[in-house]
C-alpha cells in the first residue's frame, strides 16, 4: 500500500509512520531526514537546502521531487511506501502523479496551531540517528541521551518558537490546500489530533489504514 500522512509540522508524523512501517513492513520515507542527512555530509546540495531549512521555509520543488524519484525507485519500496512531508504543495503532489506512482491513502493529521507550537517548544531530536523525543510526552530513557544509539538529544534549529511559527503559516498556505487535492481523488481520511497524544492519534491513524 502507498501511503500519505502530512499535517502540520509536530502532527507526530515521524512517529505514526514508524508505527505504520513496522506493522505493515513497508519504509517510511520522511524528506526531512533525507535532507538533514545531505546537511550533515556537508554534500553541496546539503549546503544549498541549509538556508532554507533553517529559518523554516520549504526546499524548491524540483529538488524534494528529485530526491522522492530516486528513492521510490529503490527495492524496497516494491511492496508499498508511507510518505511523511512529502508532498508539501501542490506543484508536488502533481508531480507524484505524472510519476505514475498511484497512492492508496492520504492521512491528515489536524492538530490547532496553539497546541502545535507547545509541542514543539519540547521537542528533541537525536543528533545522530534523527530519533524523535520530547521533554514531556515522550521522555528518553536518560535525559539527553538517545534510547536507541546513544547520541546527543538537541532541538532542531527550526524547533524554535518563532520559526514553527512561521512554519505553521507555510503549512496552511502551501500544505493545508492538499485537502482539497486529495479529498477530490476520495483517498482523504482526516484524523482529528488535537487534545490527544501522539499514542492516541497512532491508533486513529492505524484504525484508519484497516478501514
Ligand atoms: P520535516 O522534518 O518534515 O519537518 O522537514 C524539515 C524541513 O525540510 C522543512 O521545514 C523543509 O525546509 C524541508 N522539507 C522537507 N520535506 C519537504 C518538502 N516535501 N518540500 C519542501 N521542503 C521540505
Amino acid at each position: 500500500m502507498n501511503i500519505i500522512l502530512f499535517g502540520p509540522p509536530g502532527a507526530g508524523k515521524g512517529t505514526q509512520s514508524e508505527v505504520i512501517s513496522q506493522k505493515q513492513s513497508i519504509p517510511a520515507i520522511s524528506t526531512g531526514n533525507i535532507i538533514r542527512e545531505a546537511l550533515k555530509s556537508g554534500s553541496e546540495l546539503g549546503l544549498r537546502l541549509k538556508q532554507y531549512m533553517s529559518d523554516g521555509g520549504l526546499v524548491p520543488d524540483e529538488v524534494v521531487i528529485d530526491i522522492i524519484k530516486e528513492r521510490i525507485k529503490k527495492s524496497d519500496c516494491k511492496n508499498g511506501f508511507i510518505l511523511d512531508g512529502f508532498p508539501r504543495t501542490i506543484p508536488q503532489a502533481e508531480a507524484l502523479d505524472k510519476m505514475g506512482i498511484k497512492i492508496d491513502k492520504v492521512l491528515e493529521i489536524n492538530v490547532s496551531d496553539d497546541i502545535i507550537i507547545e509541542r514543539m517548544s519540547g521537542r528533541r531530536v537525536c543528533e545522530t540517528c534523527g530519533s524523535s523525543y520530547h521533554m514531556q510526552n515522550k521522555k528518553p530513557q536518560v535525559e539527553g541521551i538517545c534510547d536507541k544509539c546513544h547520541g546527543t538529544l538537541v532541538q532542531r534549529e527550526d524547533d524554535h518558537p518563532d520559526t514553527v511559527k512561521n512554519r505553521l503559516q507555510i503549512y496552511h498556505k502551501q500544505t493545508k490546500p492538499l485537502e482539497n487535492y486529495y479529498s477530490k481523488q476520495g483517498k482523504l481520511t482526516v484524523i482529528n489530533g488535537d487534545n490527544k497524544s501522539i499514542k492516541e492519534t497512532v491508533e486513529l491513524v492505524l484504525s484508519a489504514l484497516e478501514a
